[in-house]
């Protein structure tokens, strides 16, 4: 099979060549058609996640140690399967459910993958993922049937969709005149703002740096956008019942944060790295909730996916490119240049 791994933290992806997986037990061969490219795939590149106050946590430590093969949002045509995978046969076309956990565990039994802590196997994360023509699923419980949707747009449901998805869900219960805003607008603002509107939300002001962000968040269904590097946006977002922030910098928590109205909450998704320094009695005065929501179960996947089946999640923009040019998707998503989501095509390279 062919990947584009990280041979060296920081340096661009090399193509190689190595032997293609057989599956065994539950095990099943999926060989890649499209694989989205997602902003942590540039942490992981980079090799480490900004902690703040100088401290960083290195993807090595749990366990994407090069050569490492990225990418977490895979679509593709299952290939072989071992001989107690039940379900699905060569041929078949799947999403693959990437934040797999031990399958073990307490909270894997309890469908809670994502939150695994005793050795998940996120694909593209800590086992080799879908920049390559190839990757192995370990059962076929993780493969789902997306018929009727895009391809390219039905790999960006593993990991943006699902994020944005399970983080709306994480928010209090509004009123159809509440207003929620969408900090950053990049692959996963996008979605998320789509994802808003499917759950009955109209008051949603989209937040970016980026005037070509801005301008997609209003096609995508924000009522408004507010450009955070203007000098009104903190009393523009006043009176938030919450923020989503899909940035999850200094700047984009203290904006979210402070604008909540009393009661209000602050979710945040992004990864985008630093710290979080403030004063604890205004918490509890103001009884707001700041809350943590990563990735997604397969269980919220599979509610995602029938969502974008009856066309409720309006598509962001997706561009699909050559796999061979997965190191360009990276350079430009680093620089800020993709509005909406890169999607690599695998069908074109021969494995
Ligand atoms: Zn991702
Ligand atoms: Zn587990």
């Amino acid at each position: 099979m062919l990947s584009w791994q990280i041979m060296e933290h920081g340096r661009p992806l090399q193509k190689t060549f190595t032997e293609t997986p057989k599956p065994k037990g539950a095990e099943v061969l999926v060989r890649i058609t499209r694989s989205g490219v997602c902003h942590s795939d540039l942490h992981i590149w980079d090799g480490y996640f900004e902690l703040g106050g100088g401290k960083r946590f290195y993807v090595k430590d749990r366990g994407c140690v090069p050569p490492f093969t990225p990418g977490h949002e895979p679509f593709g045509v299952v290939e072989a399967v071992g001989p107690r995978a039940k379900g699905v046969k060569a041929g078949d076309r799947r999403l693959v459910y990437p934040w797999i956990g031990c399958g073990k565990c307490a909270v894997c039994k309890a469908g809670q993958d994502n939150y695994c802590v005793s050795g998940s196997r996120f694909l593209g994360v800590n086992r080799p993922g879908a920049y390559s023509t190839h990757v192995l699923v370990p059962d076929p419980k993780y493969l789902i049937d997306t018929r009727g949707v895009d391809d390219s747009f039905a790999s960006t449901l593993a990991c943006s969709a699902l994020t944005a998805y399970s983080a709306a869900l994480k928010l209090p219960k509004l009123a159809p005149k509440d207003t929620v805003a969408v900090l950053g607008c990049g692959g996963l603002g996008l979605i998320g703002i789509s994802i808003l509107r499917a759950r009955g939300m109209t008051n949603i002001i989209g937040c970016d740096i980026d005037d070509a962000k801005l301008d997609a968040a209003s096609k995508m269904g924000a009522k408004k956008t507010v450009d955070t590097r203007s000098p009104d946006a903190a009393r523009e977002l006043q009176g938030l019942a919450a923020a989503v922030d899909f940035v999850g910098s200094p700047a984009t928590a203290a904006l979210g944060i402070a604008a909540l109205r009393k009661g209000g909450r602050y979710v945040i998704c992004g990864l985008y790295g630093g710290e979080l320094s403030h004063p604890l009695p205004p918490i509890a005065q103001r009884a707001i909730g700041i809350v943590g929501s990563y990735v997604g179960s397969l269980q919220e996947l599979r509610e995602v996916v029938a969502l974008a089946k009856k066309g409720k999640i309006r598509k962001a923009p997706v561009e699909t490119r050559s796999a061979e040019r997965a190191n360009e998707a990276m350079e430009d998503l680093k620089a800020g240049r993709v509005v909406g989501r890169v999607v690599l095509n695998f069908e074109t390279v021969a494995a």
